[in-house]
């Protein structure tokens, strides 16, 4: 499992939980909030559509995050299949980037002269 690989588990698994959280925060946050509502003449109504609000407001701020971070998890699973693991160079880059072997400076196909330092390959 390479890193890419991991921040993609990791952030599908926390957004999965921001969404499911969220929802459920929205859900009892409004049942809470409607029987609040229907004893406000009450102390326990005054709490209950205090922790209703709270809920109902903590479910629409976790839940576009969610979404967000779950769309990023996705995207990165959507590269797997063009960054292979074997193709991640250790300093970022791509390891079947061609390097002067001069100055270290990467090649682009098919270049025969090092654009930095000059060196001619073949
Ligand atoms: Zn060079």
């Amino acid at each position: 499992m390479n890193s890419i690989e991991k921040q993609k588990g990791w952030l599908i698994g926390i957004s999965i939980a921001m969404i499911v959280l969220a929802v459920a925060g929205l859900v009892f946050g409004i049942i809470l909030l409607v029987a609040g509502i229907s004893t406000i003449s009450t102390t326990a109504g005054i709490i209950k559509l205090v922790f209703g609000i709270i809920l109902t407001l903590a479910g629409m701020v976790l839940l576009p995050l969610g979404i967000r971070w779950a769309w990023i998890g996705l995207a990165l699973s959507a590269t797997k299949g063009s960054i292979k693991q074997g193709n991640i160079a250790k300093e970022g880059g791509t390891v079947n980037m061609k390097k002067c072997d001069k100055c270290g400076t990467e090649l682009k196909d098919g270049e025969t002269v090092c654009s930095n330092c000059g060196k001619k390959f073949e």
